[in-house]
């Protein structure tokens, strides 16, 4: 069992990944819910991302997720759905616009290690969400770290300031143990450290002299 109150890694700027793409579908209906669930950045959106945070629901839904968001009350930018969605193994979802801050951390909560114990992380970080009852007969499945691992380092390609990993619970400890004890921090830290380069087939590198060639993303997030 580990200490979800100690979770956290930093990103070495010299392994960023040049790309790392990610599967994922906004939410049905949940982009202007998350516009009035979110705020406006009040560093810039993308060289002020300094931080990914990492939840749990302990709850078995996305759907029950997502409802925080269509209330109002909460947000976060991606959630993981869980092993009996049949979403589970296929993509993520988006759940709020990347660059608006979500609410999914106290603005009092900070941490030394973070940023050098900066306050109003919402503004600086993304959020995950991870579906999970935090439970022993709810174990994270293989993909859903997976599909955590991915997210990370989709943000760390695309962020260039993104430099620590962290949980909830280490940031706000008094009120939050998520992603919880059963959560394998060291499989995540693994699985974003050592991922791989996406092999780019031979004949798309043959015909890239013009410049990279990327595949186009599954959808756009402009609003
Ligand atoms: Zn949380």
């Amino acid at each position: 069992m580990g200490d979800p109150t100690t979770y956290h890694f930093d990103l070495d700027p010299a392994l960023r990944p040049a790309h790392a793409p990610l599967e994922e579908r906004w939410w049905p209906g949940i982009r202007d819910a998350a516009l009035k669930a979110s705020s406006a950045r009040i560093y810039d959106s993308i060289l002020g991302v300094r931080a990914v945070v990492v939840h749990a629901t302990a709850g078995g839904s996305s759907a029950g997720a997502a409802s925080v968001i269509f209330d109002g009350n909460a947000s976060f930018h991606w959630l993981v759905p869980d092993e009996d969605e049949p979403q589970h193994g296929a993509f993520v979802w988006a759940t709020c616009h990347e660059a608006r801050a979500a609410w999914h951390v106290r603005n009092v909560c900070s941490h030394p290690a973070i940023w050098g114990g900066r306050g109003r992380i919402n503004h600086w970080s993304l959020g995950i969400e991870v579906v999970n009852r935090q439970v022993r007969s709810d174990a994270f499945s293989d993909w859903q770290v997976e599909a955590t691992a991915q997210i990370v380092r989709y943000a760390w390609a695309k962020y260039p300031n993104l430099r620590h990993v962290v949980s909830h619970a280490m940031l706000d400890p008094a009120r939050r143990s998520d992603p919880g004890s059963l959560f394998p921090w060291e499989r995540l830290r693994t699985a974003v450290l050592d991922g791989r380069e996406e092999r780019v087939p031979e004949l798309v590198a043959c015909a890239a002299e013009m410049g990279v060639v990327r595949p186009s993303a599954p959808f756009c997030m402009v609003v």
